[in-house]
């Protein structure tokens, strides 16, 4: 079983076996992460931050760093003015197409649309994917050119994703977009083996639910659209 709880935004805290995921923490309405943290049975807890937005990235998360077995941090947030205040001595820094292991989970990071990195944590035995700001970010009112430059690059880097296994993956499903809001999670979908889907990145939008189509008949698979901070699901 994979249990996971909606912080904010592309924030979410999970836990497979023994091992504690914390991905894109940038704030904690609800307290999950104090609470889970003083009072939760595990052995190993990483906190991973795709890029340095601030939405995805604060420097709150160095306040667990008692308990923090290593900080898996994108390169660029080494410019964020928070960065100094990250413990040297458990923060790993990981660039893109890069990897980073100990003796519990590797974490592979693919190019990001936007800032940063995605990731792919192998633990457990499981493979889960978190895009960050990876997306086709398909601005309905931007101009033709720019509209396909943002389609050119999100495909070229599906390219590096497509046909990899993911028992869990964590996609923007942006409600900004508006109509082109499922364009990138659409093919993520139909070019990955994913077989349950977090959307995310939509802070005041209604939950998402999959349109008439989205998926092939036979190949609908969980998907969880939080929106409360606190919220919870196991798969
Ligand atoms: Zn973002």
């Amino acid at each position: 079983m994979i249990e996971v709880i909606y912080l904010l935004n592309s924030g979410f805290l999970l836990r497979t076996g023994n091992i504690v995921l914390v991905f894109d923490a940038f704030d904690d309405p609800a307290g999950v992460l104090p609470k889970f943290i003083a009072e939760e049975c595990y052995e190993r807890l990483y906190f991973l931050a795709s890029h340095a937005h601030f939405d995805h990235f604060s420097p709150m998360i160095a306040a667990y760093a008692p308990e923090t077995t290593r900080y898996i941090l994108s390169d660029d947030i080494r410019q964020h003015s928070g960065a100094a205040q990250m413990p040297p001595n458990k923060t790993s820094w990981i660039g893109i197409y890069d990897r980073w292991q100990d003796d519990r989970i590797t974490v592979t990071s693919f190019s990001s649309t936007d800032e940063g990195t995605s990731f792919l944590v192998e633990t457990d035995g499981r493979r889960i994917f978190h895009a960050g700001d990876f997306n086709w970010w398909d601005w309905t009112g931007d101009t033709e050119r720019n509209r396909k430059l943002a389609e050119n690059g999100f495909r070229k880097q599906m390219k590096q994703i497509a046909g990899q296994t993911f028992d869990l993956a964590f996609f923007p499903v942006d409600g900004r977009l508006e109509t082109s809001m499922e364009r990138g999670v659409r093919v993520f979908c139909a070019e990955t083996d994913t077989k349950a889907l977090v959307s995310m990145h939509s802070v005041g939008y209604p939950a998402w639910q999959p349109s008439v189509g989205f998926f092939n008949e036979g190949q609908e698979i969980p998907v969880w659209s939080p929106r409360i901070a606190g919220e919870r699901y196991s798969f």
